[in-house]
């Protein structure tokens, strides 16, 4: 129960270390997410923007250019009247789609005040322009008087200053919406002013000139006054364009401006104004220079379509790149998030949990060994806390068997009386001696037999003659290094194998072994006096195999009983 819960609690800590990544990498993503986005947002809506200026500029132009066709219905003979009324009429249609394109347009971007007071407002100004434009085209020949088309030409210019209200709010409130609108727009409202104004410099002597009139006063001074302020325009505009933005094309429309329109249109007017003031006939008549001036303006709706078209590709461009950006941070983030999850998943299925169930299986083999094999107090008391715990404690089991399993070993190889190997001993041994090929060649075997032991049993009794056996092993045992093997291999016969020794040394360690017995004084129960005791031993020096050693040294044993006990014969 205790270990289910505690796996639960990894389980859930876990799950929450997965919670604060997955958390984290958002909490970094999103804001890209967003502020990317914003971007691409902030980009569309000055593409949109510019979409709507250049479809009102358009609709400035229009209104603008249709003081052209008015004036020369207005100015035309009586045989180009029909003409002239129906060219007005077809550049009235298309003015009017404008707008009806103009009021769609700003009601899709968001700007309803501004497509109603086009709807309404201009249209009404417009109309009433028209209207007396159309009374003065149905008064008379004989009835027309210059002042009444006069005033009809200043009417189409209210018109117009509607329009340009409207135009000049719509940048005002795309500005608000857009810090991204900025110079450009206003160069917009300056070049379609420039358009309106270059226009009225003829058109406000168009009356008396159509009636081949002197020009009074009042009209030449606002002609006068319009070319003053398109000049002051033409130079406003070229310092508000910023240097970076005078592309070669922007440069060469500029010039064409200033040539045709400034050295060239507005000559012809003032030489108009010359002649009427030095009451000579005048060079051209009202529809020549209509033509000749509205031929001048395209330069400046060039220009103005130039500036548009290129802030329109820029924005274009930008917001292509702001949305590739906005996509490539969305797909960056999500597969960082994909892959934190499933990294956390595959680590949590295939490391962790593998992990927990190790813990469990080792604590639970941990508590069936305890239960089985081991009984020791500070091994139980161990509490198991995590897997290195768990590990911790099953090392030190298996180290206390393997003591166990050791001893046991021991105590089975070895011989119970004498305290010496037994045969198994021996069995081990020549095991491991097996496997390395020419170990026979380097061994030696050294064979102790108690000499008339039998006669010592029959005379003292067994437990004198065990005694006899542990002195005598006690004298071999002194007599050798732990490296080499003493194996009680018969009743009263011992082996012993030296490995890796001259034979000299053997034959040494046999003589002091045969001394040391010799020396040998057992007591006798009941009795002062001392048993004395001797052994005979064969020494075999390298052989093919254990058979031939172990044959060579019985033989050398035999030859040392026959010659008498007590020797050493090898
Ligand atoms: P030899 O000099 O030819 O070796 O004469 P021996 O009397 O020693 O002859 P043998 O080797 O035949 O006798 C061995 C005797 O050792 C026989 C047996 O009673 C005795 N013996 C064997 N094992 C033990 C033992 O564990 N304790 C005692 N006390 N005597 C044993
Ligand atoms: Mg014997």
């Amino acid at each position: 129960m205790e270990q289910q819960l505690r796996s639960e609690q990894i389980s859930v800590r876990l799950l929450i270390f997965m919670f604060v990544i997955i958390l984290s990498v958002l909490l970094i993503a999103i804001p890209q997410i967003v502020h990317s986005y914003q971007e691409y947002v902030k980009l569309h809506r000055s593409l949109v923007d510019i979409q709507n200026l250049r479809i009102f500029a358009e609709t400035s132009n229009k209104i603008s250019r249709e003081r052209a066709p008015s004036n020369k219905a207005m100015a035309g003979s009586a045989e180009e009247l029909p003409t002239r009324i129906k060219e007005l009429q077809e550049y009235r249609i298309s003015v009017n789609q404008q707008i009806d394109l103009t009021v769609r347009t700003l009601q899709q971007a968001g700007f309803p005040a501004l497509a109603e007071q086009v709807d309404v407002q201009l249209r009404k100004d417009l109309d009433f322009g028209r209207k007396q434009v159309d009374a003065y085209i149905a008064t008379p020949k004989q009835a027309r008087k210059a002042i009444a088309m006069d005033q009809a030409i200043r009417n189409m210019f209210r018109a117009w200053d509607s329009c340009r209200a409207i135009l000049q709010q719509l940048i005002i409130d795309s500005k608000r919406k857009n810090s991204e609108v900025t110079d450009y727009a206003s160069i917009v409202l300056i070049l379609a002013d420039l358009r309106d104004q270059a226009g009225r410099v003829a058109s406000n002597i168009m009356a008396p000139l159509s009636f081949a009139e002197p020009i009074p006063e009042y009209n030449k001074i606002r002609s006068l006054q319009t070319q003053e302020q398109v000049k002051y325009l033409w130079r406003l505009m070229d310092t508000i364009q910023p240097e970076n933005l005078k592309t070669p094309k922007y440069l060469e429309l500029h010039d064409q401006v200033k040539r045709r329109f400034i050295d060239q249109g507005l000559p012809i007017v003032n030489q108009l104004i010359e002649q009427s003031e030095n009451n000579q006939p005048y060079a051209l008549q009202a529809n020549q220079v209509t033509d000749a001036m509205v031929d001048k303006f395209t330069s400046i709706v060039d220009l103005q379509s130039y500036l548009l078209e290129m802030h329109s590709l820029e924005a274009q461009r930008q917001m292509q790149s702001a949305q590739r950006q906005f996509f490539l941070i969305l797909l960056i983030s999500v597969l960082l998030l994909t892959v934190a999850f499933f990294t956390m998943v595959y680590t949590r299925k295939k490391l962790f949990e593998p992990l927990i169930q190790a813990q469990h299986m080792i604590e639970e083999l941990s508590h069936i060994y305890e239960r089985d094999h081991v009984d020791t107090v500070a091994l139980k008391n161990k509490e198991t806390h995590n897997l290195a715990d768990a590990i911790h404690k099953l090392k030190a089991m298996l180290k206390q068997r393997d003591i166990l399993e050791f001893q046991l070993k021991n105590i089975a190889n070895t011989d119970s009386l004498s305290g010496v190997s037994n045969r198994l001993g021996l069995e081990a041994y020549l095991k491991n001696a097996l496997a390395k090929p020419d170990q026979f060649q380097k061994l030696s075997l050294v064979v102790v037999d108690i000499d008339n032991f039998k006669s010592v049993n029959d005379q003292y009794g067994h437990i004198l003659g065990d005694l006899v056996i542990v002195e005598i092993a006690q004298c071999l045992k002194v007599n050798i290094s732990q490296s080499d093997l003493i194996v009680r291999f018969g009743g009263d016969e011992f082996l012993i194998l030296i490995a890796n020794s001259e034979r000299n040394w053997i034959m040494q360690i046999a003589e002091s072994i045969l001394a040391d017995v010799s020396r040998l004084q057992i007591d006798l129960p009941a009795s002062s006096e001392k048993l004395k005791v001797s052994v005979s031993i064969g020494v075999a020096t390298g052989a093919e195999n254990w058979e031939d050693l172990f044959n060579q040294a019985d033989e050398s044993l035999f030859k040392a009983k026959a010659q008498g006990r007590n020797k050493v014969v090898g």
